[in-house]
Formats: structure tokens, C-alpha cells, sequence
């Protein structure tokens, strides 16, 4: 698998047939068969990790919210965030107010994960120095 990440997807296959160039001449990339074409929306990073937990009575969970870890495996960050937002659901279902106040409480291990992840890419390079907080 292999591919490009652009911030203006008009631009998409610009930089992927630059990238697939690149490949073939410096690295003898040879392609004999495109089984798939995938395309993802990716998260923006912003400084300071900050999560958005929802708007009214919906709830975000996963890398919308910004449960984003930068090492990978986010798929657990989605799903403990979705499991506490469903669990604040259940317990305060009358009470906006209170299903947001035990969704944070119960993502802020989770919260507290990602930053330093975040904290820990920052100071690898300077390329992700935007990511300190
Ligand atoms: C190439 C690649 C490999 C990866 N490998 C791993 C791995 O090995 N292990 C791991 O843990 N993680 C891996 N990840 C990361 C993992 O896929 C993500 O962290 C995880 O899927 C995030 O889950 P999510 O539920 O937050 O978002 P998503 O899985 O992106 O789910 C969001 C969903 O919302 C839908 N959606 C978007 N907009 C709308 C809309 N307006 N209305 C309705 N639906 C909408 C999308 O179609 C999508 O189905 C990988 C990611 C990539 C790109």
C-alpha cells in the first residue's frame, strides 16, 4: 500500500503521479496489478491536542473528536472513546450537561495519553513542533 497526503485534494493526483515517479526512479517501484484505490479524510492537527467532545446531543468519539494518536493504532482510542461516550449516554440521558461532564471525566486518561504521545512526536523533529502544547 502506498500513497500521498495532500492538504487540497484537487491536488491529489498531482502529487500521487509525482510520488509514483519518484518511487520508480529512485527505488524501482514496479506496479503490476492497482487492486484498489482508497481515499481517507485525515484529521488536521492543531497544537495542544484538544478534543471536541460534541455539539448539543451529539457526541463525538475517535479522531473526529481528536482521540488522534500520531504513533498509530488509533482504532482503540475510537473505541474507548466511543464505549465512554456511549456510557455517559446510558447514565445521564436526560442530563446533556452531566453525559458531557462524565464523558470527559472518563476520557481524561485517554486524553492525557494522547498529549503526550503528541508531546513525544513534537520533540522528535521540527517537522511536528506545531504539535506541542
Ligand atoms: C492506511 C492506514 C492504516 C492504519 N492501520 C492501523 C492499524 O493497523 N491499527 C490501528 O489501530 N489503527 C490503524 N489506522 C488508524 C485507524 O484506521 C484510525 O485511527 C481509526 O479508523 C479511527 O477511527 P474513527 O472511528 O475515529 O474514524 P474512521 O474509522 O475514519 O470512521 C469515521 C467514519 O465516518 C464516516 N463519515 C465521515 N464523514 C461523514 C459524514 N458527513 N456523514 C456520515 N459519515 C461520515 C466515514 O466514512 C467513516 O466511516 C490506520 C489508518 C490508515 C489510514
Amino acid at each position: 500500500m502506498l500513497g500521498v497526503s495532500v492538504k487540497d485534494r484537487s491536488k491529489t493526483d498531482y502529487y500521487y503521479a509525482r510520488f509514483i515517479a519518484y518511487m520508480k526512479k529512485k527505488h524501482n517501484l514496479q506496479i503490476d496489478e492497482q487492486q484498489k484505490v482508497d481515499k481517507w479524510l485525515m484529521p488536521y492537527i492543531s497544537p495542544g491536542c484538544a478534543i471536541d467532545y460534541g455539539v448539543g446531543r451529539i457526541l463525538f468519539a475517535g479522531e473526529i473528536a481528536g482521540f488522534l494518536n500520531p504513533m498509530g493504532e488509533g482504532i482503540s482510542a475510537g473505541m474507548e472513546s466511543g464505549y465512554y461516550a456511549a456510557s455517559a449516554i446510558m447514565k445521564y440521558f436526560d442530563d446533556v450537561d452531566l453525559v458531557y461532564a462524565n464523558y470527559k471525566e472518563s476520557t481524561a486518561a485517554l486524553h492525557s495519553y494522547m498529549k503526550r504521545q503528541w508531546g513525544f512526536v513534537a520533540r522528535m523533529a521540527d517537522t511536528f513542533k506545531e504539535m506541542k502544547y
